[in-house]
């Protein structure tokens, strides 16, 4: 069943039993069991299921060993709710990256995306996501990995009572966002229950271990509680907007030349406090980036000022995903500002 080529797929393909091997398998063997992105459906003793997809982003790996960890714990026994598992990019996964040179980003293409359905990999999601509406599922859960270093955290597009208690049982922190559309939780706000679970670098056992304690957590609730009973138990935080580089801008991480030169360490800075004043980089360029809000508009002049070749902060606000891989910096962004709610 290897896929020994770069053709897409061109439609979804849906297992009933997982396939010989999959508890066992890295992500960059998944190639060798799954011909592309597949679902794969599980009974269990409670209906509906729970949906959990894992790999849109294919070097996101916490959420394959999370899903091996707790599927393994009930190969002797029937699960205690029935499970809709998403495998997404396996190609990219074969590679190691987020998603290849000329694939669209898995995650940037469900239902409500702008290129809704125009692409076969967006056709393919689009069945997953009508699937899922139609068995009623109990919740969504879309686990990631970030690639700089953050806590555990969720991020949301609904902030109802089901959502924020589906949130608090993964981590104290959830981010509220809709300003990207097509991501897959965005996909099923106002729908389903629907959490994006970012459970920081990838390839760690500590960072697959809470996100398996999160799934078993989900596939044995009876039902979905009311939000946390005490608010206070959750760090809730509104996204401002997704920052990027100017497509013309250079930038590094580093002291070498460059349009814009970012402190190796900015990482660091993440779900801190940063007051007005914080110098992010050095820069040459009158303003090296661009900051889109909820509603689409650039409003980087508003949060960024460049004085004495200095990139400072103008507002205090609270950064996550700040990432130093430059490769993830074009694919996806520099990072997300946020305010607490
Ligand atoms: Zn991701």
């Amino acid at each position: 069943m290897a896929t020994l080529t770069n053709v897409p797929t061109t439609r979804l393909a849906i297992l009933d039993v997982l396939p010989d091997g999959f508890l066992s398998c890295r992500a960059r063997d998944l190639h060798l069991l799954l011909d592309g992105p597949t679902l794969i459906e599980l009974p269990g003793k409670a209906e509906p299921p729970l949906f959990v997809s894992i790999l849109l982003h294919g070097n996101e790996d916490s959420g394959l060993g999370a899903v091996q960890r707790v599927l393994h714990r009930y190969l002797d026994e029937p699960l205690p709710r029935s499970l809709m598992l998403l495998v997404g990019n396996v190609e990219a996964a074969r590679q190691g990256l987020r998603r290849l040179d000329g694939q669209p980003d898995y995650n940037r293409i469900w239902p409500g995306a702008p290129n809704d359905g125009k692409t076969v990999e967006a056709r393919i999601i689009a069945d997953v996501h009508a699937r899922a509406v139609d068995r009623r599922v109990f919740g969504a859960i879309d686990v990631h990995n970030n690639t700089g270093r953050n806590p555990h955290y969720s991020v949301v597009c609904d902030l109802d009572p089901h959502t924020l208690g589906l949130a608090v049982l993964f981590a104290r922190r959830a981010v509220c966002f809709r300003g990207i559309p097509g991501t897959s939780t965005a996909s099923f706000a106002g729908l389903i229950p629907a959490v994006t679970a970012e459970c920081g670098l990838p390839g760690h056992a500590a960072n697959e271990h809470a996100a398996a304690r999160f799934l078993k957590a989900a596939l044995n609730l009876h039902e979905l509680p009311d939000g946390p009973s005490d608010l206070s138990a959750l760090d809730l935080y509104h996204t401002l907007g997704v920052v990027r580089l100017r497509e013309d801008v250079s930038f590094l991480f580093g002291t070498d030349e460059a349009d814009i030169r970012f402190d190796p360490a900015i990482d660091a800075h993440n779900f801190q406090d940063l007051p007005p004043g914080t110098i992010l980089g050095a820069t040459v360029h009158p303003m090296p980036l661009k900051m889109i809000d909820e509603t689409g508009r650039d409003v980087a002049e508003q949060y960024f000022e460049v004085s004495d070749g200095k990139l400072r902060l103008r507002k205090e606000v609270v950064p996550a995903m700040l990432t130093t891989d430059s490769r993830i910096v074009r694919q996806d962004c520099l990072c997300y500002l946020m305010q607490r709610l």
